[in-house]
């Protein structure tokens, strides 16, 4: 728990032994620690849904303002994680995060699933093959992520995969 408001030399020294996030190429168990930092508010956005995705959980964002956000799983699950900004920086600080274990199913239609970050995904997979289908994305995200996506959210990512391909060409 970080302690709000003491200005003592400890407390700058815990402070600074805390970790800044950077996303590992799993988030399935990753273990959240009180105290890890975030450079931005969209770091904290992007490892909560990329460890939703990779874990299967019904994970959804309660609260999500210029301060603090936080991420609540589907009750009776009690898993929920509280991030905030620290005063006059950019930088993000994780507070509070539930340390007993999901108690909830596995979910096989992850909401926090983007188009926006499928198409990041799918950046490769359309550089090379521009002719990508809809009905593959569908089937590659099912295998790959063991969730199930909208044909709309399938149709999204891939326009936007296209037009990030596309512009960097330029
Ligand atoms: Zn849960």
């Amino acid at each position: 728990m970080v302690s709000g408001g003491s200005d003592s030399e400890d407390d700058g020294i815990a402070k600074n032994n805390f970790p800044t996030f950077k996303m590992p190429p799993k988030m399935t168990d990753y273990k959240w620690e009180v105290g890890t930092y975030f450079a931005m508010k969209q770091d904290f956005i992007d490892a909560v849904r990329t460890y939703a995705i990779h874990s299967g959980r019904p994970i959804k964002f309660k609260k999500n303002d210029k301060v603090r956000v936080r991420a609540v799983c589907k009750p009776p699950c009690q898993w929920n994680a509280f991030c905030a900004r620290l005063p006059d920086q950019e930088t993000w600080q994780l507070r509070k995060v539930w340390k007993g274990k999901h108690t909830c199913p596995r979910d096989f239609k992850v909401k926090l699933l983007s188009s926006k970050w499928l198409g990041t995904k799918l950046k490769p997979c359309v550089r090379e093959n521009p002719k990508l289908r809809i009905t593959d994305i569908m089937d590659k995200t099912q295998e790959k992520w063991k969730t199930s996506v909208t044909m709309t959210k399938a149709i999204r990512a891939r326009t936007m995969a296209f037009d990030a391909v596309d512009g960097s060409f330029r």
